[in-house]
């Protein structure tokens, strides 16, 4: 099943995603249908087609956490020399940060370093604290496609990476959740994530590279507090930054960030002077 959160006259509401056409579930957003105990009954309810063409909201409009992790695919961490992590690296956005799929970035006068970083995306379905592994498996409700656009200059003004991590406006989340019997490897998928800047492949490699896979960490992230339904958790990036690049790429006013996910869908965003 595929769902999705599209603005309306007078809000959003919560779809269900059949091909090209969507179903209106009658709930204002995806995080509040996963707040229903049983969200997968009324999910799966007949619903009212909604006239399209539609416009993507952020999957979850206001999640009570968006959880990120840094340095998480084998690959990318052994070529740059490191020693695969003991932990993972967990830092936070805010919800002001989130766009929907084709929302356009918003380019701080602040920063003159914005870079991208395509991820897979956890999205919670249910309560869930010190999970074990099955009670982390029941806990994942799907996933979507985040990129966790960063202002890498102040990212790196403090030891800390918050500030570069949360400037409002910048970090595309959608277009859809979806659920993990729909995706090959299902609660740990095996999928090709990738990134363009104005056409070039900038970023790709395969989600089943994760050190710490999504059941991992929903188990590490529930052992310090309850993780609720729409919280997301943003599973790290892959090689291919533009910070990383000799001499750096950054995204500029009009650059067209395309972020894709096979088996999930696509976030195509402009960046634009805010
Ligand atoms: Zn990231």
């Amino acid at each position: 099943m595929k769902l999705a959160t599209v603005r309306t006259a007078t809000g959003t509401t919560a779809v269900r995603v059949e091909g090209d056409r969507y179903v209106d579930l009658g709930v204002a957003d995806v995080g509040a249908l996963l707040a229903l105990p049983d969200w997968r009954e009324r999910a799966a309810a007949p619903g009212t087609p909604l006239d399209g063409p539609v416009e993507f909201a952020p999957v979850v409009p206001r999640p009570g956490k968006v959880l990120c992790v840094g340095l998480n695919y084998r690959t990318h961490i052994l070529e740059m020399g490191r020693d695969l992590p003991e932990h993972p690296t967990l830092f936070a956005k805010f919800a002001e940060a989130l766009i929907g799929a084709t929302d356009d970035i918003a380019l701080a006068p602040e920063s003159d370093a914005v870079d991208w970083e395509a991820e897979l995306t956890v999205v919670i379905g249910a309560p869930v604290r010190r999970a074990d592994e099955a009670q982390a498996e029941a806990a994942i409700a799907g996933f979507t496609v985040m990129n966790d656009v960063t202002m890498r200059d102040w990212q790196f003004r403090t030891k800390e990476w918050l500030q570069g991590k949360t400037f409002e406006g910048t970090t595309p989340l959608g277009p859809v959740l979806v659920t993990p019997d729909e995706l090959p490897g299902g609660v740990r998928p095996a999928l090709t994530v990738t990134a363009t800047v104005d056409g070039e492949t900038v970023q790709k490699a395969d989600t089943s590279d994760l050190v710490f896979d999504p059941v991992a960490l929903v188990r590490y992230a529930s052992t310090i507090l309850t993780l609720q339904p729409g919280d997301v958790i943003a599973t790290g990036t892959p090689g291919g930054v533009g910070h990383a690049r000799k001499p750096p790429r950054y995204l500029a006013d009009g650059s067209v960030l395309v972020t894709e996910i096979s088996g999930i869908g696509r976030l195509q965003n402009r960046a634009r002077t805010a």
